[in-house]
């Protein structure tokens, strides 16, 4: 059984974990976690961490001794100095928090890149877990969608670099921008995308703890890891009765399935497939001509079989990349912001047209 850690950085963090308990135990309503077991035999210890009590609040499957509210009036506005200063203000208890929950085998910390308590408190824990920890650590990074403004973009490119920077065993990517194609407004987009990154997360645990047919562990899940330039995705496909299997694969890490934008046969570099469901559905010739395939193009592709009675099948995907293009699209977007809001500052201490306003009636009094 592996012992293992998910903590939830700021609102999008806290959502994603949401998800997560709600997919874990059953999603069976509001007092679910109350009365219900955890579906998964690994022993998942989950932490949500925000400087909103409001995001917290809002949490409806994660238990009340599991979200963790550090002080700061009003969150930390999109600004990630201020929220690493916090961050540093609130370590000891933060890092209590993780310490109090016992030993682990794996973490995964979930965070949006953009905003201000998740972008800024990301990359010092993750240096302060492996600093006192000898346990693989992996971000899970949202990405936020490109018209979202300036600061959410500079964010998004400095936090980054600096989560790569921690010392973590590897990113993987979601993306707002890519995934808005699953329609709907805001808001459901968010559901949407959080139950996607759920539901992946959760396939992955479960792999990571099975007993199969053909294996894949956590060793493995490694060495994908490991590979390419830090950064992954994951892709998904869960396919009806009639859909041959090799499709399933295809399905997975196609656009369709991917939580990121990339061609994984020209951007991979390794990966971890894992197949899931009813012996009826898995052929073994199928399945290993399609990975066959897979690794002519990405390199070295490790997998695994999940024999589940009755179950139709699942397709879970790892893959780390040896470029993204996508992400290089990103910075050149970012760079602009970054260039846009230092201009806009230096205009403002240039011309000070507020000031010259108000400097005009400076010494005068009203008349009545
Ligand atoms: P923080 O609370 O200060 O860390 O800030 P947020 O987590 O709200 O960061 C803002 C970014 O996260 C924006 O790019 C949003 O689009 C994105 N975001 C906020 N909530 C969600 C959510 O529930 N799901 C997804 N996928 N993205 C979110």
């Amino acid at each position: 059984m592996l012992n293992i850690l998910i903590v939830g950085n700021g609102q999008c963090g806290n959502r994603i974990l949401d998800a997560i308990n709600k997919e874990a135990f059953g999603g069976k309503g509001k007092l679910a976690k109350f009365y219900s077991q955890q579906k998964y035999k690994s022993n998942v210890e989950t932490i949500a961490i925000n400087t909103a009590m409001n995001d917290l609040k809002e949490m409806r499957f994660t238990k009340a001794k599991d979200r963790v509210h550090i002080p700061h009036l009003h969150g930390v506005g999109a600004n990630r100095n201020v929220g690493k200063h916090v961050f540093e203000e609130n370590k000891a208890n933060i890092m209590r928090q993780v310490e109090e929950r016992g030993n682990f085998d794996i973490g995964f910390v979930i965070t949006s890149a953009s905003g201000g308590t998740g972008s800024s408190f990301t990359p010092p824990l993750i240096e302060e877990l492996k600093r006192n920890y000898d346990f693989p650590i992996y971000a899970i990074v949202v990405l936020p969608f490109r018209e979202e403004g300036t600061l959410y973009l500079q964010n998004a490119a400095f936090c980054l670099k600096d989560i790569r920077e921690s010392g973590v065993d590897g990113i993987i990517l979601a993306d707002n921008q890519f995934l808005k194609q699953m329609g709907g407004d805001v808001q459901s987009a968010y559901n949407t995308i959080n139950d996607m990154i759920a539901k992946r997360i959760l396939f992955l645990i479960d792999a990571l703890d099975s007993e199969m047919m053909m294996v894949t562990d956590l060793g493995d899940f490694k060495t994908v890891m490991s590979g390419g330039a830090g950064v992954a995705t994951i892709g998904f496909y869960e396919a009806d009765k009639g859909t041959p299997i090799k499709s399933a694969i295809q399905k997975a890490v196609s656009p369709s399935g991917l939580l990121f934008s990339t061609d994984v046969y020209k951007e991979g570099s390794r990966a971890m497939v894992i197949i899931k469901g009813d012996k009826s559905y898995l052929s073994i010739d199928e399945i290993s001509t399609e990975v066959e395939k897979l690794s002519s193009s990405v390199g070295h592709v490790f997998k695994g079989i999940i024999v589940r009675k009755g179950e139709t099948p699942q397709v879970l995907a790892v893959l780390t990349l040896e470029v993204a293009e996508e992400l290089e699209n990103l910075y050149s977007v970012a760079v602009d912001a970054i260039h846009q809001e230092r201009e806009k500052k230096a205009r403002v201490e240039e011309e000070k047209g507020i000031d010259k306003a108000f400097s005009q009636i400076e010494g005068l009094e009203p008349g009545y």
